[in-house]
């Protein structure tokens, strides 16, 4: 058994992992851990911390309980809660990377990523290749004698392409390299890349995880105690840690994690099938749609398809903005996750990181549009939909 929590079912663990009332001495019982704001923990004798707390940054029960919680929704032994996605993603590449590796990723990486790949890392000389992980022998041909890492999201962001995880992860094993998943779109409760054989999950808890779009955070899970290790010291180290009060909204958030993905599931299949009734829409792209290319590895790997969809609408730019700008309840934002609808144009948004030639090279079009379908009654969803799509050409 992994984790202490593995007997216990999914919504079980996101409520009462990490969380144990305490009933020793002194203690009050708590069903809802403390936030311990304190930064720092006296000790009764010079060498013995007490209860092995010493500095916040190092090590805070508010965060810990949140890591325990964490670990417990991935099955995995061990998580970390950092300040945000990429402050995550930068601890893992520095405790892991050296100057010289190189690390092979998925080609439609969230632009944050790449902008980090490219422009920080790429100046302590760790190379990046961007390659379609779908082909699994394109991938077994990219590695090189200095590869490190596979970095894979899945499905990607914004074109939803997913990779064979399990088909990617015999490679990584044969070839001694790191196998990263960065699962932010599908969220625990959808997919568990450790049981398809990744190394490391990865997740800006900003989304799914804190699912209320008021607190940033990444976490980074995983079993090999080599790994904790190296990345437990650059936790404290790097010190981009989670706070203890972002650590308390993200534990709040998580106890429904599993009801909040099952709706916005609900919301994005009815969404999708009415989009792609719509003669406005050229195309839906959504791993819940029979039309998706692979609707039948989505159904091999994951257990549902989240509440991101991903459309090519009739006409041009203008156009796009001016569908954008008509909606009322889908808020014109970036990011996603959140109990509420969000709508973005990757080309001018998330991605405007990412180069005009590389965005058209990999399918990012200018009329791409890209819904985090929230939780809210469906009905009203498809109307403020229908309405803008009826109307904007
Ligand atoms: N990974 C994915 C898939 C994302 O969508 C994002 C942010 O949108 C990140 C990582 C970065 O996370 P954060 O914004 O919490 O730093």
């Amino acid at each position: 058994m992994r984790n202490k929590y593995s007997q216990y079912g999914f919504d079980t663990k996101a409520i009462h992992a990490g969380e144990t009332p305490d009933f020793r001495d002194g203690a009050t019982g708590d069903v809802v851990v403390p936030i311990h704001l304190s930064t720092t923990f006296a000790r009764e004798k010079v060498e013995e911390p007490t209860a092995g707390y010493e500095y916040t940054r190092s090590l805070n029960p508010t965060r810990k309980a949140l890591e325990e919680k964490l670990a417990a929704l991935e099955n995995a032994k061990y998580a970390f809660a950092f300040s945000s996605g990429l402050a995550a993603e930068t601890s893992v590449i520095l405790a892991l990377l050296k100057a010289g590796d190189h690390i092979i990723a998925s080609d439609d990486l969230y632009g944050g990523t790449k902008r980090l790949f490219n422009k920080i890392f790429n100046e302590y000389k760790i190379e990046v290749s961007y390659i379609d992980t779908i082909d699994i022998l394109n991938l077994e041909k990219s590695v090189r004698p200095n590869t490190r890492l596979v970095w894979l999201e899945s499905p990607t962001n914004p074109l939803l392409k997913l990779s064979d995880i399990a088909a990617v992860s015999t490679i990584t094993k044969k070839e001694g390299l790191i196998l990263v998943v960065d699962n932010t779109f599908l969220s625990p409760y959808f997919q568990r890349p450790l049981s398809l054989g990744a190394d490391i999950v990865l997740h800006s808890s900003t989304k799914y995880i804190g699912g209320h779009s008021d607190v940033l955070g990444g976490s980074v899970m995983l079993s090999d105690d080599n790994l904790y290790q190296k990345i437990q010291y650059y936790q404290n180290a790097v010190g981009a840690v989670l706070s203890p009060f972002d650590s308390y909204l993200t534990l709040r958030g998580i106890k429904t994690l599993g009801l909040r993905m099952q709706k916005h599931e609900e919301n994005a299949l009815l969404i999708g099938a009415f989009l792609e009734e719509h003669p406005n829409v050229r195309k839906v792209i959504y791993p819940g749609l029979k039309s998706h290319p692979q609707y039948d590895l989505a159904r091999k790997q994951t257990t549902g398809s989240g509440g991101i969809i991903s459309f090519e609408l009739k006409g041009n730019i203008d156009n796009s903005k001016h569908f954008l700008e008509s909606l009322h309840l889908f808020a014109l934002a970036e990011s996603l996750g959140g109990v509420e609808s969000l709508i973005e144009l990757p080309a001018l948004m998330t991605h405007a990181s990412v180069s005009k030639e590389e965005r058209e090279a990999i399918g990012i079009t200018d009329t791409l549009i890209r819904l985090s379908v929230g939780i809210e009654n469906i009905e009203d969803l498809i109307t403020d939909l229908k309405k803008a799509l009826d109307t904007y050409l």
